[in-house]
């Protein structure tokens, strides 16, 4: 991240801080102030409302799972949890994250709410709260909430719907979750789709979104029930103590539109037919065959950056269909993948989310023209 934020940092438009290792990523957040980016924390509280493993170097961890009901009635509780995330950010952080917690109707979006009011009062900093939604979250509902973010003085905001980004949505998922980012956008606040890969492109080429965020070759989707599936578990240890399996290194191939596992990447780049179709030209990837592969992580910033820096330079009326181009594309080299270039052991690559998004464009534009 340092070494790419150095080279420049055009199509970025802030970092977010590990919320375990925060401390420990100093160098990067200075080269993104250096940058005049901003530096984010996400304290990940909504997964203190329920039991597990890992917990404890969160901030705001009691020993306890939160119950939200509670936390709703009692303001010296929530005092508290705002004091150990308002502690928790680094002081290089440059913009502060409430502690939040999943939205599924009023109760626990005013309770959000309170804990974003209540952060702004504790600091100097500018606050941007995150917001999870259930994804079929009521538009009327939203539009109350949306109301008194605004009255409460935020002027942005990290919006996610969970589940949602994955391979398997569908077109009327997509248009509610754009619908609440409108709701948001027209309530006066900036809205960046958290936690989104391709849906959070799009959402942002057809201005729906002000910005999209995503891990590096991870967290381009937003599963709540997944993530606290996986707390649940006990991590499975090998005989020296460390977690097995080791971490998802997510590899990120433009052309397919797709992150997929470092095996699957490395094989569909072996294969000449296919190659071409796949790579990257920026940066290191210029001059390696195995480019992606090699720098997983560089080459995930260059090109997600890239393709952000692409639209940002394209006027707004022809972004959509830049982001079509590019959709369509990568749905055809998914079956020219499926049909002609697949292992028999890896399964087929998913299209659905990618035709949702195509066929919802490809409506909305029909609207506009009508
Ligand atoms: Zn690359």
């Amino acid at each position: 991240m340092e070494d790419f934020l150095a080279r420049g940092s055009s199509g970025v438009a802030a970092i977010a801080l590990h919320p375990k290792a925060a401390a420990h990523q100093q160098a990067a957040a200075e080269a993104a102030i250096a940058a005049g980016i901003d530096v984010l924390y996400d304290p990940r509280t909504e997964r203190l409302a329920y039991p597990g493993h890992g917990l404890d170097r969160l901030p705001g961890y009691v020993g306890a799972p939160f119950d939200i009901n509670q936390l709703a009635l009692n303001l010296s509780h929530r005092q508290r949890l705002v004091e150990a995330v308002v502690t928790a950010h680094p002081d290089f952080s440059t913009v502060l994250t409430p502690p939040h917690f999943y939205v599924d109707g009023m109760r626990a979006g005013r309770l959000n709410l309170a804990l974003a009011e209540a952060t702004i009062l504790a600091t100097d900093k500018p606050v941007r709260p995150v917001l999870m939604l259930k994804s079929r979250f009521s538009h009327d509902d939203a539009g109350t909430l949306a109301a008194e973010y605004s009255d409460a003085g935020f002027t942005q905001i990290d919006l996610r719907f969970t589940p949602l980004g994955g391979e398997g949505d569908g077109i009327p998922k997509i248009r509610s979750a754009f619908k609440v980012a409108d709701i948001f956008r027209t309530a006066g606040m900036r809205v960046i789709l958290g936690r989104s890969g391709n849906i959070g492109q799009a959402a942002f080429a057809l201005g729906h979104v002000d910005g999209y965020s995503m891990g590096i070759g991870q967290m381009e989707h937003v599963s709540h029930a997944a993530d606290i599936a996986r707390q649940k578990r006990p991590p499975v240890l090998d005989q020296d103590g460390k977690r097995k399996g080791g971490i998802w290194q997510g590899v990120y191939l433009p052309g397919l539109a797709a992150t997929v596992s470092m095996k699957r990447a490395r094989q569909l780049l072996e294969n000449s037919d296919v190659r071409t179709r796949l790579g990257c030209r920026i940066e290191g990837c210029a001059n390696s065959l195995l480019g992606p592969v090699i720098d997983h992580k560089s080459h995930y910033l260059h090109s997600r950056a890239s393709d952000a820096t692409r639209l940002l330079q394209t006027p707004p009326h022809w972004r959509p269909k830049l982001e079509t181009d590019r959709l369509r594309r990568a749905l055809e080299l998914r079956e020219l993948v499926n049909e002609s270039y697949r292992a028999p052991e890896s399964p087929a690559m998913p299209t659905r989310t990618l035709r949702s998004l195509l066929d919802g464009i490809e409506e909305e534009r029909a609207t506009s023209v009508a």
